[in-house]
């Protein structure tokens, strides 16, 4: 079965099936995959360039490595007839998959928070909506700013 819930992300929508007062053996035996999705808006291609006021620590300070920050060339809308001005034209979708391995309804089990389920979930290789939505950036497909507007920080 396939359902749908509005959360931040991934995680936090172990907290909401608890809090809707779901037990928690049941969580851990039932939920196999949690896939949060936000959609960011996508740099104009008509008027595409340059944003030379987003600077590689900016990026480090969103979550990048230092390294491959430096070779990000970020880029923002300018403004056109095709994007009405705004800079921005249509949208991009990035997605957090959460697999409820062992290891993590271990975690639901033992009435682990959001952000310790958050974070073993990302030592086990969850990508999540920060980092999925800084490889947009990487890629030259949207902001910095919409990385902050549709991700919240991995701590
Ligand atoms: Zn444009």
């Amino acid at each position: 079965m396939l359902s749908t819930l509005h959360t931040n992300d991934a995680p936090s929508t172990v907290n909401r099936l608890l809090n809707m007062g779901i037990e928690p053996f049941l969580v851990a035996s039932s939920v196999n995959c949690i896939l949060a999705q936000r959609l960011a808006r996508k740099v104009c291609e008509d008027c595409k360039e340059r944003d030379p006021e987003v600077v590689a620590e900016a990026l480090v300070e969103a979550g990048l490595g230092a390294e491959e920050a430096r070779e990000v060339t970020p880029v923002k809308g300018r403004g056109c007839k095709t994007c009405s001005d705004t800079g921005y034209k249509g949208r991009v979708a990035v997605y957090e998959v959460m697999e409820l391995k062992e290891e993590l309804k271990e975690f639901v089990l033992n009435g682990a928070s959001a952000t310790e389920l958050k974070r073993e979930a990302m030592r086990l290789g969850m990508t999540t909506l920060r980092r999925s939505s800084l490889n947009k950036v990487k890629e030259g497909i949207t902001t910095l700013s919409e990385v902050f507007r549709v991700s919240a920080a991995d701590r």
